[in-house]
């Protein structure tokens, strides 16, 4: 599993030998093939490494073979020699593939081509997050923390649709007003714009003041399942995004042809005015999930096909049921049945029936073999046709410079941030413009596991923060939980863990090397665990002699927990053992504590701080708190 999943495959090029060293890391990183010419092979020292090819002839035609086939170049190589290597190869940004320079000195990563549609301007940041470097973006909406036009339902899965996108994105780009109405698909893309954007919402039967803004909207953006027409010239343009929200349902005699069911499709879209791009997939009945038109139709559409038995379709109350259908096949309606519960998920049937905006229809053609009956449903939410991800990421302790490039990019390339508030405030550089985020109050946390895994299950990437290392005392662990108790197959979404900084070592860092030796955390949090195997705990490390730290020592409600900690450990410790007060590690108002067990709580101790408490061996040295390597002097001889 890489984060550069949805780059792949990816081509480095470098042509000078410190090009090629700078590359060769991230080539690693971003599972790239490094392309050099013969002239480089001695800079990779001879060794013949998987990841690393060389080309023969010029770089010209290399470019010209390997372009078709790769989704994203990085090169090493000065902007000018890029722009004619690859000119005579650009067709469209709606097929290029991602352009990204890295300078040699590695100070710098630009976005040169493809950056909305091919992917260049994330793919550009997540590199510079891996260099650390930084991302140059010249794009217009980048500058105005805008999501582009163009990719807005990318996330989501939705297909873009016909319109004047160069004019639209112009408009923006003048921050002139511009009209969006959206009918159909998520909106937590509105929920993340900046204050100033320039898009006038329309939501459907909303009837908040701004409507009454007398701003003159100067173009306009449709997200809905609807087909429209626009004058290819208009000095209003307009472009349309089609959530895939219809879900056809199919009912056929046996040997139906392909095109048969597509033109019955295409006409009932017709007469409708549906988009053919908001079609999400075909539903139908189990014994048709071997039926050849459909399946070479569902393929070459990339449209699921969603089959259901027949005891699920009889429960199903539909419009147009029929008494023919029940003898043969068990159920009285096939494509209006498999509509319904196809774009509702199997909730209730009670509800179901709204959700059908096509009643059945039969078509046939003539000289083609069978025939076919449509029934187009609605859903309410979007098929996104995305397998989704779980990135559970450690921030370390606040700084950004103290998270680790991997974390960085992971957060740089989610779909989707969800963290409680404070360190989504920490990360804010981090994110991209138009990036979704979800800021949860810090009470939430099950809540925001539930809805990290509902999000990824539906099809995001999404990055799940937390602060120090995700799976200490962090959010990583009730994410799996929760995945577990829903019977997660272990695949899907997929799940990847991203280490960080844990307070302990952030705040051991801060006061010297108080955790050479033998040591052990502990949490004095008795919310979730019983405050009896807490104490358990303080008086085995106690008297195990390990340097204890100790999280979440006190609250405002839970004060006593500390106090019964310290009486434990003088137990087993003199009364001058060193103890440091760590609080807010990394952060701009860190306060370092240097004390003694004795005089422990006569110091300021709250949730942001860690305690470290020595060993019988550790000691102060000016304001160093050591913990020798050894142990009380008998080294290992
Ligand atoms: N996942 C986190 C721990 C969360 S529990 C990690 O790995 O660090 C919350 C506790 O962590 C706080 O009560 C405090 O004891 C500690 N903590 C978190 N960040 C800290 C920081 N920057 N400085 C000091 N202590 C910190």
């Amino acid at each position: 599993m890489s984060l550069f999943e949805d780059y792949q495959p990816i081509a480095a090029i470098a042509v000078t030998p410190s090009g090629v060293k700078r590359l060769l890391s991230l080539c690693d990183a971003t599972d790239a093939i490094l392309w050099i010419p013969a002239s480089c092979q001695e800079a990779i020292d001879g060794k013949t490494l998987t990841r690393v090819q060389v080309y023969t002839g010029s770089l010209t035609d290399h470019l010209a073979k390997i372009w078709p086939d790769c989704r994203a170049f990085i090169f090493c190589l000065a902007t000018g020699a890029v722009v004619r290597a690859i000119a005579p190869l650009l067709q469209h940004k709606s097929i290029d593939p991602a352009v990204v320079v890295v300078d040699e000195a590695g100070k710098f990563t630009i976005s040169l081509c493809s950056g909305h549609q091919g992917g260049a301007d994330c793919l550009t940041q997540a590199v510079a997050h891996q260099l650390g470097a930084t991302p140059v973006l010249t794009g217009a909406s980048s500058a105005l923390q805008l999501p582009g036009i163009d990719v807005l339902g990318v996330p989501f899965g939705w297909n873009r649709g016909e319109g004047n996108w160069t004019a639209v994105s112009a408009a923006i780009a003048r921050q002139e007003p511009v009209e969006v109405i959206q009918e159909v698909g998520c909106t937590l893309w509105q929920e993340n714009l900046p204050e100033d954007h320039p898009f006038i919402l329309e939501l459907p039967n909303d009837t908040t003041p701004h409507k009454l803004e007398a701003k003159t909207p100067k173009a306009r953006v449709w997200i809905s399942a609807t087909q429209r027409q626009f004058a290819p010239d208009s000095d209003f343009p307009k472009v349309q995004w089609h959530p895939r929200v219809l879900w056809v349902g199919v009912g056929c005699e046996r040997g139906t042809s392909r095109r048969v069911v597509e033109t019955a499709i295409a006409q009932v879209c017709q007469s409708h005015h549906f988009a053919q791009a908001a079609i999400a997939g075909i539903a139908t009945i189990d014994i048709k999930a071997d039926e050849v038109g459909l399946l070479e139709l569902c393929e070459a559409r990339q449209w699921p096909l969603k089959t259901f038995p027949s005891e699920v379709l009889k429960s199903v109350a539909v419009p147009t049921p029929s008494t023919v259908v029940e003898q043969e096949v068990g159920t009285p309606s096939v494509a209006e049945a498999a509509a319904i519960v196809a774009a509702h998920g199997l909730t209730s049937p009670g509800e179901m029936r709204n959700s059908l905006l096509v009643s059945k229809q039969i078509f046939r053609l003539e000289g083609e073999p069978g025939a076919v009956t449509i029934a187009i449903g609605q859903s309410e939410r979007e098929y996104t046709g995305r397998e989704g991800k779980l990135w559970l990421v450690g921030t370390g302790p606040g700084a950004l410079n103290q998270m680790t490039p991997a974390a960085q990019t992971a957060i740089a390339t989610a779909d989707l941030v969800i963290g409680y508030t404070l360190y989504i405030d920490l990360i804010k550089p981090l994110l991209r413009p138009g990036q979704l985020v979800q800021s949860l109050p810090i009470t939430q946390e099950r809540h925001r596991a539930q809805l990290a895994i509902a999000f990824a299950e539906w099809g995001l990437t999404v990055a799940v923060i937390s602060s120090g290392d995700a799976g200490i005392y962090g959010m990583a662990g009730l994410v799996l939980e929760q995945l577990r108790e829903g019977n997660w197959d272990g695949q899907t979404p997929g799940v990847q863990v991203f280490p960080g900084i844990t307070a302990l070592q952030a705040a051991a860092s801060r006061v010297g090397t108080p955790l050479m030796h033998d040591f052990c955390a502990i949490s004095l949090s008795d919310l979730l665990t019983p405050w009896t195997m807490i104490e358990k705990r303080l008086e085995a490390a106690a008297a195990a002699d390990f340097v204890v730290a100790l999280y979440n020592p006190r609250s405002r409600t839970r004060t006593e927990q500390i106090a019964t900690a310290q009486a434990i450990f003088l137990k087993y410790r003199k009364p001058d053992t060193p103890v440091a007060i760590v609080r807010s590690a990394y952060r701009e108002d860190e306060q370092i504590t240097l004390t003694t067990l004795e005089q422990l709580l006569e110091n300021p101790i709250d949730m942001l701080s860690t305690i470290l408490i020595g060993n019988q061996s550790t000691s102060f040295y000016e304001n160093w708190m050591i913990t020798p390597r050894g142990y009380l002097g008998f080294e290992t001889r």
